[in-house]
């Protein structure tokens, strides 16, 4: 037996190697919420990579050669889809490259908004909990093709992350029970918050519209400025990826406080309480609750 003794312990050094990097397939998302989901269901078994970085607007942004370079070695695309990519990047990166590339918001029902005339498909789906787990259902869709030998584990992971955000969207039903309806008034720079409103009663107002290309115009601010007086609102809002001057301005004009600032399209740096979806969530309503009170 101690003479079998180093040859045991090679045996269990070897076993205890892990899988080398390079076998991992990389899957590369275009925003931060989008690569959390994926985080949540591959777990280790996969490499993720995230082009857009904390705080960045997808809205706005402009491919660096640094990307396409990533999107090359990559097996699988993800983005969010709806038109959230501005000028289609991601998906025009994926095919520069040859990659396959999913929209993980596929099947979710948008909300039409109807702006100066013209309609557009909302993008900003994942802030209803149940809309994240369509994403999460067709993050799991994909990534089990891409690599069949763990679908059973991605499947386990996927099941506990969709109690997560049933649990999420509980806890979150409870918590604006504190807020009596008529003040649930939700103003910020961009139309990010529809699906938010809409799943906990929130009437809203932004400036720039859906997207944040372009300038918000004097009559467009006068309209948020004359309403928020009009609705009696204490509070607006600012984002983590968008500009806050329009709002602080609005915010004096129209005589309010600014509440805080939501993640928006973008969720916070590592280490903040915001750098995962249920953590971006949790804080973005407790700053709401904390203002509107
Ligand atoms: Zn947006």
């Amino acid at each position: 037996m101690w003479r079998n003794l180093p040859f045991l312990v090679l045996a269990a050094c070897l076993a205890l190697v892990p899988a080398r990097a390079a076998e991992k397939k990389l899957i590369v998302c275009s925003t931060t919420q989008v690569a959390d989901f994926t985080r949540q269901v591959v777990g280790d078994r996969a490499r993720v990579a995230c082009i857009l970085a904390p705080g960045a607007d997808p809205h706005l942004y402009e491919p660096k050669p640094g990307d396409a370079k990533l999107v090359q070695q990559c097996d699988l695309v993800i983005q969010n889809g709806l038109g959230l990519e501005g000028k289609n990047w991601m998906a025009n990166l994926a095919q520069d490259a040859g990659k396959p590339v999913v929209a993980a918001t596929a099947g979710v029902k948008p909300l039409v908004l109807d702006e100066h005339g013209a309609t557009h498909d909302d993008p900003h789906a994942w802030f209803d909990p149940v809309n994240a787990a369509v994403y999460v259902k067709n993050i799991l869709e994909s990534v089990s093709k891409l690599d069949p030998d763990h679908a059973e584990e991605f499947a386990a992971r996927a099941k506990l992350y969709l109690q997560h955000l049933r649990v999420l969207d509980a806890w979150i039903k409870e918590q604006f029970n504190a807020i009596p309806k008529e003040q649930r008034i939700l103003v910020t720079s961009h139309d990010a918050f529809n699906y938010f409103c809409q799943a906990y009663g929130f009437r809203n107002q932004a400036p720039a519209g859906w997207t944040t290309e372009g300038e918000i115009t004097p009559e467009q601010r006068q309209k948020v400025v004359a309403s928020i007086a009009s609705f009696g609102v204490k509070s607006i809002f600012v984002e983590t990826s968008v500009n806050p001057k329009t709002i602080q301005d609005i915010a004096r004009d129209a005589g309010v406080k600014v509440g805080g600032e939501l993640y928006s399209d973008s969720m916070g740096p590592a280490g903040s309480a915001g750098e995962e979806y249920l953590g971006m969530m949790r804080e973005n309503v407790l700053t709401i609750l904390h203002a509107l009170k």
